[in-house]
């Protein structure tokens, strides 16, 4: 299916990417994908103060992480190459320019103080916008005059675009239906700042004109701005994209998700182990759904069933719980090569004290059985099977006592399991289990108090996977070796 659906995620490197930011990164995507069209990485970095060293690289690897490929970018060049916006200056100047000539910009000269001071009484009146527009139809000889004060200053006017004072603007939004907005109530906003540099307002305007795009979907914050970008485009006489403004991502308290509830940048969620496909299944969820009731997506159905008509108004909540199991889930449907593979992936990315040494794979392969059912993150496995890695078995003697047991009774079960366990051949789960739990009658003792001794002597670890499959991967020297040590301590 070929199709001229163009869709950008326009990231501002300013930090990590938040998982909002990720949600619209994957919607575009999707819908990319669904119509057979193209999706455009563009980096918006044309705010030089919230600029940060990096981040373009850690978005990119956030996207690549999650599958996210793209078609054009700043990495990969394209058709409408440069695709940073810091790199395309000389277009944004060039239409600020051509809209102050065209009589719908104008260069505006007041100081910040100024702009302050006005800003500060305004606010107070109801209905008016942050700026007086003083600068708005200034005489030719007031111009001239404030031209050269800034000049002598080495300062430069901003241009401000001059909004409608009358009548209104409608957006027609995929998501939110008609919207319509007071221009009066709108301010003359600034297009190209004094150093040079556009604001987003201009820049990505131009850009998704540039860049054909047909599709923008951002967060429903932007909203608000719309009527500037219409206005714009009016006066531009371009074609707008379509918009679709997606819901906010809130916290289960309903206020807008920030740090303060936990992890926003997608990487901590790399980081504490969730799969790419859960946090890309998960996030598609917040704000958009099948029928209301399916959670488990493949990639390949999102992509088959996405569309912004299902796309909900109202915020969605980001559930912890919800993706907790959801990536238990997506760990117990892997299979035992894949979740070798992503438990290596993941310790050698994120390495921890439980896991000294990168596991081979033969080892990552026998540690999956230990964990598999028992993982809600990839982060969960290292405190489980650290007993495997470790030189020695650290517990204090007491803890190898069992309820109702004593120093003897334990000493006999382990001089018992460790005479058996010398002997069975081969040395796995099934022989083992059956043999001790025949000893559990020899010995008159509860299951549990045989197993708890067990497990304490040869992990060191209350919690701890199955004890048979655990005495399996240690190896029969290993274990024996465990026990006789626990046996002499006591
Ligand atoms: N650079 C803007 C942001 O990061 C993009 C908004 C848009 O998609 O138009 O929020």
């Amino acid at each position: 299916m070929s199709s001229n659906f163009r869709v950008r995620f326009a990231p501002s490197p300013t930090g990590e990417p938040h998982v909002g930011n990720i949600r619209t990164a994957i919607f575009d995507w999707l819908l990319a994908q669904r119509h057979g069209g193209e999706f455009i990485v563009r980096v918006e970095d044309t705010d030089r103060a919230r600029a940060v060293d990096g981040a373009v690289d850690v978005i990119m690897e956030a996207l690549k992480w999650l599958g996210l490929n793209w078609d054009e970018g700043p990495d990969v060049g394209g058709k409408y190459a440069p695709y940073r916006q810091s790199e395309r200056l000389e277009l944004y100047s060039k239409h600020a320019e051509m809209l102050v000539q065209s009589g719908f910009a104008y260069r505006c000269y007041c100081s910040p103080e100024r702009l302050d001071a006005v800003r500060s009484t305004r606010s107070k009146k109801q209905n008016a916008t942050g700026y007086d527009r003083r600068c708005r139809n200034l005489s030719h000889e007031e111009r001239s005059r404030l031209e050269s004060e800034m000049a002598a200053k080495g300062d430069s006017p901003v241009i401000r675009f001059k909004m409608p004072l009358e009548g209104t603007t409608t957006v027609d939004d995929l998501v939110r239906g008609e919207v319509t907005f007071e221009n009066r109530l709108v301010d003359d906003f600034v297009m190209l700042k004094s150093d040079g540099y556009p604001t987003y307002h201009l820049a990505h305007l131009i850009d998704d004109h540039e860049m054909h795009i047909t599709h923008v979907l951002r967060g429903e914050e932007w909203l608000p701005s719309v009527p500037r970008h219409l206005q714009l485009y009016e006066a531009l006489d371009w074609q707008p994209p379509q918009f679709a403004h997606l819901p906010i991502i809130l916290a289960p308290d309903r206020s807008k998700l920030s740090k303060r509830h936990g992890a926003t940048s997608l990487l901590d969620y790399r980081k504490m182990g969730y799969l790419p496909h859960t946090m890309v299944n998960f996030l598609t969820l917040l704000g958009w759904s099948l029928d209301d009731k399916t959670e488990l997506l493949s990639t390949q159905a999102l992509i088959e069933n996405f569309s912004i008509e299902r796309v909900s108004k109202s915020g969605a909540i980001f559930n912890n719980d919800k993706l907790d199991w959801m990536n238990g889930h997506y760990i117990r449907e892997m299979s035992a090569d894949e979740l070798a593979d992503a438990l290596l992936d993941f310790w050698s990315t994120f390495p921890t004290p439980e896991i000294p040494n990168l596991p081979s794979r033969e080892l990552a392969l026998e540690i999956v059985p230990l964990v598999q059912e028992r993982l809600k993150t990839l982060r969960d496995a290292a405190p489980l099977v650290a007993f495997l890695f470790k030189e020695r078995i650290e517990y204090e003697t007491d803890d190898l006592i069992q309820r109702r047991m004593d120093a003897n009774s334990t000493r006999r079960c382990l001089k018992a399991a460790h005479d058996g366990l010398a002997t069975i051949d081969p040395f796995d789960a099934g022989p083992v289990e059956a043999l001790l739990r025949d000893m559990v009658k020899d010995l008159d003792v509860k299951a549990g108090q045989l197993f708890g001794t067990l497990r304490v002597a040869t992990t060191g670890q209350r919690i701890a996977p199955p004890l048979f499959e655990s005495l399996e991967v240690l190896g029969r020297q290993r274990s024996l070796d465990l026990i006789a040590k626990a046996r002499d301590r006591l």
